[in-house]
C-alpha cells in the first residue's frame, strides 16, 4: 500500500493506493465519528463493487445509498438536485459524510453536493478509474450546465482517498486509454523519469501490471498535488494541468461528447503542444517515437470529421483560460518543465497542417 500525504492550504488528508486499501477506510470511519454516511455510486461500479464497498464500513454506521446514471450524465442538474433531496428526506447532517464510488463524474458530483449540502459537509473519493487520480485530487467539484461542461462547482477537499486499485480491474479498455492519458500528461509536464519509466513499462494497456499501475498512480497525484498546493484556485501554475487540453477539449466537442473519449483527444492536444513547443522553443524530444509508443497503446489521434481549423481557432481563443484574443498554450521548455504562452493563428495553423491534418 502507498499512502501519500496531502496539504492543501484549506485541508489535510491522505490517498491510500493499493490492492487491498479499504481497511484504511474502515480504520478512518472508526476514528471519525460521523452521524450517516451517505454512497453516492452510478448503476454500473455500484453493481461491480459496492457490495466490497459496504463491507468495509463499520456495522455502526447508518448507511444509505443513492445511484446516480452513468458517465456525464451524472452530472446533470436533476440528478444534483436528487441527490440533495435524498440527502435531506435521509436526515443528513452537518456531522454526515458523503462517500463517492465511482469515476470523475461521480465524484464531480458527490464532492459538489457535499460542498453545498448545509454549506459543506464532509466527503470521501473511492476513485474507480485511471482518470480518477486525476480528478479524486486537487479538490475541484461540479456539474455541468447545458451550456457548457463543469460550469457550475466549487472548491472542496475531500477527507480521504482511497484508490482501491482491485476496482480498476473491471475498466472497459476506452476508459483505461482515455485515463492513462492523463498519467502520460502528468509526467510530461513534471517528471521526465516519470515519462522513461511510463515509456519502458506500460506497452500494453491491457496488461499493466499491479505495481506500474500503482507507481504511477501515486505518482500522478504527488505531481498533481504539488501544484494544486502551490495554486488552490487556480490563478497561476496550475493552468500547467491543461497540457494538451486546449486543443483536446475542441476536439472532444468538435466529434460531439462521448464521441473520443477525453483522454483520447486530449493525447492528440498533447502531440500538438509537443509540435509546438518544438517549433517555438526547440523543445528537445524525440516526438516520432513517443507518437509510435502512443498508437501502439492504441491511441487513434485522429482529428475527427467534425474538426475546422478556424472553428478550432474561435473556440481555443474563447477557452475560459484565455485572456486575450490569442490561445494560450501550455508548451514544454524541456519535459517537466512547462510554460503558458498565447500563440498567433499563423503558428498555430502552420503546425497543425504540418503535423496533424
Ligand atoms: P466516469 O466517472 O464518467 O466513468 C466513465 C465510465 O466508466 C462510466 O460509464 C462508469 O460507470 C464506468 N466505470 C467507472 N469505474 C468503473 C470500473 N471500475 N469498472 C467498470 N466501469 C467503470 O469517468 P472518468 O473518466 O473517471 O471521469 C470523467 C469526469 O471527470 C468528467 O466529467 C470530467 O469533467 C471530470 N474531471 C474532473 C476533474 C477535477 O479536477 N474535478 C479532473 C479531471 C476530470
Ligand atoms: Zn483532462
Amino acid at each position: 500500500m502507498v499512502k501519500i500525504d496531502i496539504k492543501t492550504p484549506s485541508k489535510s488528508y491522505s490517498v491510500y493506493i493499493g490492492n487491498n486499501v479499504l481497511d484504511s477506510l474502515s480504520l478512518h470511519l472508526q476514528s471519525t465519528h460521523y452521524t450517516k454516511l451517505l454512497i453516492i455510486t452510478d448503476e454500473t461500479v455500484g453493481k461491480l463493487h459496492l457490495e466490497e464497498l459496504q463491507s468495509a464500513i463499520p456495522q455502526s454506521y447508518e448507511t444509505f445509498i443513492y445511484v446516480v446514471p452513468p458517465g456525464e450524465k451524472a452530472k446533470q442538474f436533476a440528478i444534483y438536485e436528487a441527490s440533495l433531496s435524498f440527502a435531506l428526506e435521509k436526515g443528513l447532517d452537518r456531522k454526515s459524510c458523503i462517500i463517492a464510488l465511482g469515476g470523475g463524474s461521480v465524484g464531480d458530483l458527490a464532492g459538489f453536493v457535499a460542498a453545498t449540502y448545509m454549506r459543506g459537509i464532509p466527503f470521501i473519493q473511492v476513485p474507480t478509474t485511471i482518470l480518477a487520480h486525476d480528478s479524486a485530487v486537487g479538490g475541484k467539484t461540479g456539474i455541468n450546465h447545458p451550456l457548457g461542461k463543469n460550469m457550475i462547482g466549487s472548491f472542496h477537499q475531500p477527507e480521504a482517498v482511497i484508490y482501491q486499485t482491485e476496482f480498476l480491474k473491471t475498466l472497459p479498455q476506452s476508459e483505461i486509454r482515455s485515463g492513462f492519458a492523463e498519467a502520460v500528461k502528468h509526467a510530461l509536464i513534471a517528471d521526465v523519469s516519470l515519462l522513461e519509466f511510463l515509456m519502458s513499462n506500460v506497452i500494453d494497456l491491457h496488461s499493466i501490471k499491479d505495481e506500474h499501475l500503482i507507481y504511477f498512480l501515486q505518482r500522478g497525484i504527488e505531481i498533481k498535488a504539488n501544484i494544486v498546493s502551490q495554486d488552490e484556485r487556480e490563478s497561476g501554475i496550475r493552468a500547467f494541468l491543461n497540457f494538451g487540453h486546449t486543443l483536446g477539449h475542441v476536439i472532444e466537442s468538435s466529434a460531439g461528447y462521448g464521441k473520443v473519449s477525453h483522454g483520447e483527444a486530449v493525447m492528440t492536444g498533447m502531440i500538438y503542444a509537443l509540435y509546438l513547443s518544438k517549433e517555438v522553443l526547440d523543445l528537445e524530444f524525440n516526438i516520432t517515437e513517443f507518437e509510435l509508443w502512443i498508437k501502439k497503446l492504441g491511441y487513434s489521434l485522429e482529428i475527427p470529421d467534425g474538426f475546422d481549423f478556424n472553428n478550432a481557432f474561435t473556440s481555443m481563443t474563447r477557452d475560459k483560460k484565455s485572456y486575450s484574443n490569442q490561445p494560450r498554450f501550455v508548451l514544454l521548455d524541456k519535459v517537466g518543465e512547462p510554460l503558458v504562452k498565447e500563440l498567433d493563428k499563423e503558428l498555430l495553423e502552420k503546425v497543425y497542417t504540418t503535423f496533424l491534418s
